[in-house]
């Protein structure tokens, strides 16, 4: 049986209805939809923007509606994500999906950066779905304000960061919090080697499911590289966001002092910028992340904190103002934009200093592109011929949190709890 209609999965009539919009299920939705729901484990791997979020959240509502209920409410599925934005935005497509379901289905987001006194009082009587980032879960259950002893279905979304160094601690202390009999789902666009054996140890005959981009997909993110020197690149921004007629640009940064810096810059110009990053208040990044989103602001300067899972719709453009520190970055940051089958064009600014790592990136990617220079903008420095043995691409850079959260893991060990 081919899965190439909603309807041929299995699912209940008020979640037909509330995916009625969409033609037909995306490849990562016609595979993963029917092992979710046969209960297994599953590890899927596909595009950014290819609808994975809607790939498990389906089959788990499912699930749901065909549960016996629970008196009080026990966590029947919890989704873990790796940024707050990302919380809010799967919590919304769990609560899109299920708004023609006639039960009242609970579903709690917590997360961190905000008061936890309402999250303690939207979990009293217990909550069907919670979609979390794992310290702020850690906290409530710290109070008892919610049990996971009976957790059906646990999601990672964006699995390998959830599994890499920064969230290691946590997520072990949430996984023994778990039963045993569980079902498992890792779902991201990258899976890089490093953290297979991790996955390896939560999974249990695990169904893998990897999703190709399509290469004759003419929508596809269109990539494109422009040398420019390091001092030139803020107006050479200005340049293209006036010439190029950009109505909205996502602008990734390096840092959360030149996200600040290059919007300000861009804001002295009479550019609608802002910048959003980890530094800044949750309500700042809640704010600069809606007026973005409904294109009161034209540029997010942004730091890696936008890169994973944000979906913004008709998004047409982001830039690389500073490289991104490894190719699996780089592809969460370009997919930013070219979601949901929309075109999307990618720029990476390449200076002299950069040249070498762009190369490092491109060949993890596989990809060759010509490098552009722009009348006006054309780089006088050089790169550096490349040093035999030099070091390999970076890893994924560490945040704040990343390296407080390590220091934290560390100080454990040496109490030897
Ligand atoms: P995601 O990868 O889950 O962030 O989804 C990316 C975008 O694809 C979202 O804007 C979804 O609303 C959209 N989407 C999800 N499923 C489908 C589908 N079957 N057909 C078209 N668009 C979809």
């Amino acid at each position: 049986m081919t899965n190439n209609t909603f309807s041929s999965l299995n699912l209940a009539a008020p979640l037909l209805g509330a995916v009625e919009q969409y033609e037909a299920p995306t490849p990562v939705q016609a595979a993963a939809i029917p092992c979710v729901l046969k209960g297994g484990d599953v590890l899927a791997i596909a595009p950014t923007g290819s609808g994975k979020t809607t790939a498990f959240v389906l089959p788990l509502l499912e699930h749901w509606i065909s549960s016996r209920r629970h008196t009080p409410r026990r966590v029947h599925s919890l989704i873990l994500v790796p940024t707050r934005e990302l919380a809010a935005q799967v919590r919304d497509v769990v609560r899109q999906l299920s708004l023609r379901v006639p039960e009242r289905i609970k579903i709690v987001s917590a997360v961190g950066g905000v008061s936890i006194n309402p999250q303690m009082m939207a979990l009293r009587g217990g909550a069907d779905f919670i979609v979390a980032t794992p310290g702020r879960l850690l906290d409530l259950v710290e109070r008892n304000a919610v049990t996971l002893s009976r957790v059906s279905s646990l999601v990672l979304d964006e699995a390998d960061r959830m599994l890499d160094l920064g969230f290691a601690e946590e997520l072990a202390r949430v996984l023994k919090l778990l039963p045993e009999r569980r079902q498992n789902l890792l779902f991201s666009a990258t899976f890089p080697p490093a953290v297979e054996a991790m996955a390896q140890d939560l999974l249990r005959d695990a169904t893998r499911i990897e999703i190709e981009p399509d290469p004759l997909d003419e929508t596809a993110i269109h990539q494109r590289a422009i040398r420019v020197d390091t001092d030139k690149r803020n107006p050479l921004l200005r340049h293209l966001i006036g010439t190029e007629g950009w109505k909205r640009v996502l602008v990734f940064v390096a840092k959360q002092y030149t996200a600040d810096h290059v919007a300000e810059k861009l804001r002295r110009h009479g550019i609608n910028a802002l910048s959003f990053h980890g530094d800044l208040s949750q309500g700042a990044r809640r704010d600069a992340l809606a007026d973005f989103k409904n294109s009161s602001v034209q540029v997010l300067v942004a730091t890696d904190l936008a890169a994973r899972g944000i979906d913004i719709m008709r998004l047409p453009v982001i830039v690389n103002f500073d490289l991104p520190r490894s190719a699996v970055d780089y592809t969460h940051r370009i997919g930013r934009t070219g979601r949901a089958g929309e075109a999307g064009v990618a720029i990476s600014f390449v200076t002299a200093e950069s040249h070498a790592h762009f190369c490092l990136i491109e060949k993890r990617q596989q990809l060759n592109l010509p490098r552009e220079q722009i009348a006006g903008f054309e780089p006088v420095e050089l790169p550096a011929p490349p040093q035999p043995g030099a070091g390999g691409i970076k890893g994924r850079r560490k945040s704040k949190k990343d390296k407080l959260r390590e220091a934290a893991a560390r100080e454990k060990r040496l109490r030897g709890e």
